[in-house]
Parts: C-alpha cells; structure tokens; sequence
C-alpha cells in the first residue's frame, strides 16, 4: 500500500533527526526513516562523543551554526533532563599568526560574533594545566569556556524520541529514490513499500554519494577517522574535567577529550579514506593507527612520576588503546 506523508526524512543522524523535529514543529506530518537505527555505530554521528566548539576560523556561517547548535542542545537537554553535554571548555593551542592564520581567524570571529573566549599566553597555560607539556611553537591558546562534548549517540537519540513524542513517526528501514525523471514522488523500501511525500530531505551523510550516484558520486568522498580511548592510571584527577579541558591542535592534527564518564582519555588518529582500506579491527602493535596518537599523548600528557623500570611494562598495558566500534562496514 503507498503512503503519503508531508514530509519524509531519510537518515536519522544528527542533521536528519534535528530536520524532521524541526519540520514537525512547522506543523507538517512528518516520517523519519533509518536503516540502521537513530546514532548507529555505522553512522557519523554513533559513537560516545563529539567536540561542540565555536571556532572554525574565517568560516563565521559555521560558528553562528555551532552557537545556535549549542543553544538547541542545552534546550533539549532542560526539557528532557538528560545531562548530555560536558562544558568542559575547548582550548586550541596556537602558533604564530603566520604559522596559524585559522586560530588567528577564529579570535576575530569571537570578537565579532561575541562568542565568549580567553586567550592565554604560553605562561597563562603552564599555570592552569600544569599537566600539559607544551613546546616552544606554542606561544599562545585560545579557550572557549563555554563549548564542550557532545554525548553523540545518546544525544542523537533523545532528540528522536522527542521527535516521536511531538509527533513524527519513526521507522526503521532503508529506502532508496523511486528511478525516474522530475520531481521524486517516493521512496522505496526493500520490501516495495512506497512511500511518498511532498517533500523529501536525504540526510543521508556519508552514504549520500550511493543514494544518488550520478549526481554526487563522485563529489561525496567520505574519510575513516579512528578515535581511541587510554585507560587513565587509577585516581588520576588530573586528566579528568574540570582539570583538563577538550583540547584541539591543529598543528599537530591532532585533538582530545579529558575522562568523561570513566570513558578515558579520548584522542583521534589519522584520518583515511573510507574505501582505500578494510574495516575490519587492527590490531594496535607497532605501526597500528593507535601508535601516533599514543606517542602525541605522550609528549603532550607525560605521566606524574615518571614510571619505575619495574611498572614500565604495565604502564604500557594500561595505556594499549582500544579502537572503538568503527569498524563496520558502511
Ligand atoms: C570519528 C568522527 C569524529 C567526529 N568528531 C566530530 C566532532 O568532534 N565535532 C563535530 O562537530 N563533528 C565531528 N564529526 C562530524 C559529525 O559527527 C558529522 O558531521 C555528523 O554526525 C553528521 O551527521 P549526519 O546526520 O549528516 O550523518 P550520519 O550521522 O552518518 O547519519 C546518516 C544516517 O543516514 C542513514 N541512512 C543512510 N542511507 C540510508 C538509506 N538509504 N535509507 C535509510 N537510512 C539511511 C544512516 O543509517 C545514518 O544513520 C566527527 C565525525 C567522525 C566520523
């Protein structure tokens, strides 16, 4: 039997759920549609956590997005009373201007755009983050008191049960664009389901480029990114919120998240093109993705004391990282 609806979201990650609630409250009827279920782990937005920061250098359209972002978030989190964000300030390190024009870009924008921020000099940070090594190319940081960390797969999630509260009707199901030329009348499910719609939003994410191949396959080319998470040594305050706050150096492409939920230090690696390699688990030995990152955190966040020989090698077991789960195949 073909269904019609108002409006159909495809995609029920970050963008699609926000879409669908949105278009909701405009007051049309609305259906939201995944394959895989709201923040899967296949998608973008599945995972613990995600940075929710305000700079993006000369690029002021995304920090107006990311402050409005923040302001929906904390909305939805009052209403639902889920404690889903962690302010636990963003803090850039920074290089000089010639070396560092984004940061540099990002103050004017603060400036402009009043986002609250600090700068703070090379002896402002050796003073508030004793636990911080820095080297000498880091001459200044800018600190966003007010951004923080996202719990990704839960937020994404409260926000649809929201949706389906206000009225959105939630399936679980792939569908593809009925073939054809024109304007798109349905969306087919595996099983021949037609649903169709006045209006159709595909937030799809990465997998946009195979939703509609001749028109973006070849301009969509989504990238693998491996976070790890370092087990902390027991009772260790230091690298936890408040102490440490979630630090991004760009320099280094490199950023962190301090302890959050017991989850441990949270660090990314290299970023990969999706489809150039497998997705199945590496094993972390020497040359494995997580071996960079470890040896970043170590120069950035050198241990208290340093280790007797005797603790080295459970030092080292502690600190083994393990690849969270992105692992499957998109
Ligand atoms: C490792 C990693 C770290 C990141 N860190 C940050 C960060 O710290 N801060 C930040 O701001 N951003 C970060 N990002 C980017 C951010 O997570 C993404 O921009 C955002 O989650 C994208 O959301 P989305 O809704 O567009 O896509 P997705 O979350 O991927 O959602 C797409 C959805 O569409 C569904 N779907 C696809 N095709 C179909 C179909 N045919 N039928 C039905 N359903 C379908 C999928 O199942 C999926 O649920 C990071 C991304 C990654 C991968």
């Amino acid at each position: 039997m073909p269904h019609r609806f108002g409006a159909v979201v495809i995609g029920a990650g970050s963008f699609g759920a926000w879409t669908a609630r949105e278009l909701r409250r405009r007051g049309l009827a609305v259906t939201l549609l995944d394959a895989y279920g709201p923040g899967n782990s296949r998608s973008s937005s599945g995972g613990e956590s995600r940075i929710i920061r305000m700079g993006y250098g000369p690029d002021d359209i995304y920090t107006r997005w990311a402050m409005r972002d923040l302001e929906l978030w904390r909305e939805l989190f009052a209403q639902t009373g889920q404690p889903l964000f962690h302010r636990t300030g963003v803090l850039w390190f920074a290089r000089t201007q010639a070396q560092d024009p984004y940061n540099s870009a990002s103050l004017d924008a603060f400036r402009r755009l009043s986002v609250p921020h600090q700068t703070l000099t090379a002896a402002d940070l050796k003073r508030l983050y004793p636990q911080i090594a820095l080297d000498e190319r880091i001459t200044w940081a800018l600190l966003e008191p007010e951004s923080g960390v996202l719990m990704a797969r839960r937020a994404v999630a409260a926000v649809v049960e929201r949706a389906i509260r206000e009225g959105v009707e939630y399936r679980c199901s792939k569908v593809a664009p009925t073939s054809g030329e024109g304007r798109l009348e349905a969306v087919l499910t595996p099983g021949g389901d037609s649903i169709s719609a006045e209006t159709f939003v595909f937030c799809c994410g990465p997998w946009l480029g195979k939703v509609f191949p001749e028109l973006l396959g070849d301009r969509i080319f989504p990238t693998r990114q491996e976070v790890f998470f370092f087990g902390l040594p027991p009772g260790d305050q230091r690298l936890g919120p408040p102490a440490l706050p979630t630090w991004i150096d760009l320099g280094e492409e490199a950023y962190g998240m301090p302890d959050l939920e017991g989850r441990g230090l949270k660090a990314r690696g290299p970023s990969i093109r999706g489809s150039t390699v497998s997705r199945s688990p590496r094993r972390p030995g020497p040359g494995g993705a997580g071996l960079p990152v470890r040896k970043h955190l170590q120069r950035r966040l050198p241990a208290r004391p340093p280790p007797h020989p005797s603790q080295r090698l459970a030092r080292r077991r502690r600190l083994r990282p393990r690849v969270q789960a992105w692992t499957l195949g998109r």
